[in-house]
């Protein structure tokens, strides 16, 4: 069984595929302990990965894309069940993670990696994203962990204005690897 925190259609508010529909499943529990996180990621009810999949498609109907995400997902060895599950249920599924935990993951899986500590150099290297949460300043130890992303998404923590500036300033300085993702679904309260 899988531990769940909640289950809900809303749109993907922040990275490459913002303004995208989606559904999210936030998965509970995390083995981390951020200072600044703000997920309330406490476990609510438990589902089998076959409910959980019923429960994708009686809150998205079709729609493609599907967002893991805690917590961390990958901290419960049956996320990779579930993600099989989505995919045969013809879903584009998408990983949101901290990186530490190594999982293998198909192809056409979306992995986003937001470093936070220990990142795994697999899932680094995996990670479709990089996204680097700016919190009084750009976390430059973790870079070196995706030297071949062309891409790093800088994102304040919180939408806070002085971390929104200090991303800001360091992506106009570097112009062609860095780029700003705000979270759009707090301005148009989203989920
Ligand atoms: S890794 Fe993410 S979900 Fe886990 S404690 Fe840190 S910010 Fe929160």
């Amino acid at each position: 069984m899988l531990q769940l925190a909640e289950i809900f259609y809303s749109i993907q508010g922040e990275g490459t595929w913002t303004g995208t529909p989606a559904v999210f499943v936030r998965l509970a529990g995390c083995n981390l302990a951020c200072d600044f996180c703000d997920t309330d990621y406490s476990m609510k009810f438990v589902a089998s990965v076959e409910s959980v999949v019923a429960m994708v498609r009686e809150a998205g109907n079709d729609c493609p894309m599907v967002v893991l995400t805690g917590g961390e997902p990958l901290a419960q060895a049956q996320a990779v069940d579930l993600i099989a599950a989505l995919r045969r249920d013809g879903r584009r599924v998408h990983v949101e993670s901290n990186g530490t935990i190594f999982a293998e993951l198909p192809d056409d899986v979306w992995l986003c990696v937001s470093p936070k500590e220990r990142v795994d150099p697999r899932m680094a290297q995996r990670a479709d994203e990089a996204k680097l949460i700016v919190d009084q300043r750009v976390p430059e130890e973790h870079l070196p962990l995706f030297a071949t992303k062309p891409t790093i998404l800088l994102q304040p923590e919180g939408n806070k204005p002085a971390n929104v500036a200090i991303a800001l300033d360091y992506a106009k300085a570097h112009p062609e690897r860095f780029r700003l993702s705000l979270q759009t679904h707090k301005f148009i309260g989203a989920q």
